[in-house]
């Protein structure tokens, strides 16, 4: 094995390349290594970058040329007071961000949850996607092919799920245009997240397809999935876990907590969050619910990119006769409490702050428990903000905590 110095002189001399390191080297020297080169090619120092306090060994599944760690600030918001489908919990919720202000109103949200005697919460769909696409000769072979796969149906579980231990295939919806074939696969994954799941099982139920009828699989991938793009597909149908979070608001604490009237709160959130949103062409008919989801994958461990769906969430608010409701539904929130990012050591403590770190009991609690709570925090987001615009303090809170 190679220390540092020694591996920046052999990839300085050709004879390795900047990827290879981690074959010559253990993975901390490997990126001491890296991180020397290029601080020394930028006129960087890298010094901070460099300081973890991981084992970059435990992070290798998850980066490629690792140079060191980004540290974003934890802080966290709570207790957060939530009643779900299998327990009931009263956790802090971790969130990482660089958003000055954002932990502050998330936690006044926070304190609203708790005067009202806490929020509800239920995943309502579990359907991890994939949608591989097919080329065919024309519509009628599309139809044939479609017709195949209704009838088949068991066919493909069976070869799918012989792939994982854990997914279960739970739906599989055709869809054809012109020549080419859509079969958007939708599982249950239990406490993963998923997406490498899915695509495997997915995998091995095109093998079957193929040897079964005349379709060619083109893509494992169709973009009908859909992932990591903004796609009505999965604002309507949902993606991962489809999840409601509630609460009903008895008017004094609404008055007390944010400063506002329910029929204002009620009013903003109207001509805001559904007219504002439905003129606009949104997907997210919400205030900022990506601001909670994003900080809370980040301290959890998912995956940043799917945020994106994460924004699919519709905000609603009504004043009634003694109480304000407001609920936040996320048709697409992609998370999980196994595999991905969430085995590193920081994000499997932020896991462990929610008690939610690993496998649950039985399969699948946890992540339904982690969706649970991430859709509670995104309600105490969107209670906060629209108490401070109702209230017009928005402007004054970010002026004295962001800036
Ligand atoms: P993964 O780390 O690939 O796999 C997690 C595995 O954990 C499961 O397959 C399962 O094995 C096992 N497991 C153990 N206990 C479990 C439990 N209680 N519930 C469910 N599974 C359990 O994770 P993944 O969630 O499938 O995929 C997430 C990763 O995919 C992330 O790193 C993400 O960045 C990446 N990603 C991949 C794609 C892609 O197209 N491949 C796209 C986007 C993101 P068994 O299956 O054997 O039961």
């Amino acid at each position: 094995m190679s220390d540092a110095a020694e591996l920046v002189d052999r990839v300085r001399d050709g004879e390795i390349a900047l990827h290879e390191l981690e074959a010559h080297a253990d993975a901390d020297t490997a990126a001491t290594a890296r991180r020397r080169l290029v601080a020394d090619d930028t006129g960087t120092t890298l010094g901070t970058v460099g300081e973890y306090a991981i084992d970059a060994a435990d992070a290798e599944p998850n980066i490629e040329n690792m140079i060191g760690t980004v540290q974003i600030p934890l802080g966290v918001a709570g207790p957060l007071p939530v009643a779900g489908e299998r327990a009931d919990s009263e956790k802090y919720l971790p969130l990482a961000t660089t958003e000055g202000a954002l932990v502050a109103s998330v936690n006044r949200g926070c304190a609203v949850l708790r005067a009202a005697d806490g929020a509800n919460a239920r995943v309502t769909k579990r359907a991890m996607t994939r949608a591989p696409v097919f080329r065919v000769t024309d519509i009628v072979e599309a139809e044939a092919v479609v017709e195949w796969v209704r009838d088949n149906r068991d066919a493909l579980a069976d070869a799918a799920e012989a792939t994982t231990s854990h997914g279960e295939l739970v739906d599989v919806t055709p869809y054809a245009v012109g020549d080419s074939v859509f079969l958007r696969f939708g599982y249950d994954t239990k406490d993963a997240m998923g997406m490498n799941m899915a695509t495997i099982a997915t995998g091995e139920a095109c093998e079957v397809v193929e040897s079964e009828t005349s379709a060619e699989l083109v893509a494992l991938s169709g973009n009908l999935c859909t992932d990591k793009k903004p796609a009505a597909i999965n604002a309507v149908e949902g993606r991962g876990r489809s999840v409601t979070a509630d609460v009903r608001i008895p008017n004094d604490v609404v008055e007390e907590h944010l400063h506002a009237t329910p029929e204002a709160i009620a009013e903003l959130n109207t001509r805001k969050n559904l007219i504002g949103s439905a003129k606009a062409g949104s997907l997210g008919f919400n205030a900022h619910a990506a601001n909670v989801v994003a900080a809370a994958f980040l301290a959890t461990g998912q995956d940043a990119a799917q945020v994106v769906e994460g924004a699919n969430a519709i905000t609603t608010v009504e004043a009634r006769e003694d109480e304000l409701y407001a609920s936040v539904s996320l048709a697409s929130l992609e998370v999980g409490t196994v595999g991905g990012g969430t085995k590193l050591p920081t994000q499997s403590e932020g896991l462990s702050v929610l008690g939610l770190r690993g496998g649950g009991d039985p399969p699948g609690a946890n992540a339904d428990r982690l969706a649970e709570v991430i859709a509670a925090g995104a309600l105490a987001g969107e209670l906060s903000l629209l108490g401070a615009l109702a209230s017009r303090h928005l402007s004054s809170a970010h002026a004295e905590l962001g800036r």
